[in-house]
């Protein structure tokens, strides 16, 4: 059984190394092992303390005070959420996306995360999907700002440089993701000829469509997961374990690989 494992690691390496244009793809399965439990699933925020509201744009969009006085004191699993992200840190399925980069191997990563773990390992080409947690994004202009950037002294706070409303970058049920990162999506799919899909079933919009893209295109999907997902079937390696496993495997593989070219 172990090596079967290896010996789809290494096809999964040669796939890369052979590939022009890797790109990966990452869900709530990669920070799994740094502490930040999925929504859903056995200990999931959501299966806990139940699903949040499914118009939470609307919401904000009718109320964006009371939303960001929400937010700036949060109670039950949104307390939870954010003390839980605060702690959380990088694991080596991270790091090893970070070194595929700098090897010249990875040339960027979509992620549907907002817990910016992927920044904090070192991830450059990097885009955030569903926005990134530690941000706050103008709903107005969509320019971006870390925290420490905004006066909170009045609510809602205003952007500083058209004065639009801000709002948290992550994005919320009901909101359209933001036009520059999707559109950079899209032209990363287009050129890709191989993806990681790591920690992800990939089965939501628009995340979902971006391994059908390169697929239909006759590139080659690498799949990391402890479990089949919906995925499963379309890609042509699949291996079955962590990312904070099995990634730094692969690493370690294309390294050898390269060395001998
Ligand atoms: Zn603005």
């Amino acid at each position: 059984m172990e090596s079967l494992q290896s010996d789809e690691v290494d096809r999964a390496a040669e796939c890369l190394v052979r590939a022009h244009h890797v790109i990966a793809l990452t869900g709530a399965g990669l920070s799994v092992e740094s502490g930040i439990p999925p929504f859903r699933g056995p200990g999931g925020i959501w299966t806990r303390y139940g699903e949040p509201p499914m118009d939470g744009y609307q919401r904000f969009l009718e109320d964006p005070r009371a939303a960001w006085e929400e937010r700036l004191n949060p109670s039950g699993p949104m307390r939870e959420l954010w003390e839980t992200l605060a702690a959380a840190r990088p694991n080596p399925g991270h790091l090893a996306l970070v070194e595929l980069e700098d090897i010249g191997i990875l040339r960027c990563t979509i992620t549907q995360n907002v817990d910016d773990l992927h920044r904090l390992a070192g991830s450059r080409a990097l885009l955030e999907i569903h926005g990134n947690a530690t941000l706050i994004r103008c709903i107005q202009c969509v320019a971006r700002f870390p925290r420490s950037a905004i006066d909170f002294a009045s609510l809602p706070p205003r952007c500083p440089t058209c004065d639009g409303i801000l709002k948290s970058d992550t994005v919320a049920f009901g909101e359209p993701i933001p036009p520059d990162v999707l559109g950079r999506c899209f032209e990363e799919a287009e050129l890709a000829d191989c993806m990681i899909v790591a920690g992800t079933s990939a089965t939501v919009y628009p995340a979902a469509q971006f391994p059908n893209t390169i697929q239909e295109r006759g590139g080659d999907l690498v799949e990391v997961n402890p479990y089949e997902t919906e995925l499963t079937a379309l890609c042509q390696h699949t291996l079955r374990g962590t990312a904070a496993e099995l990634l730094p495997q692969i690493v370690e593989r294309v390294k050898t690989l390269r060395v001998g070219l």
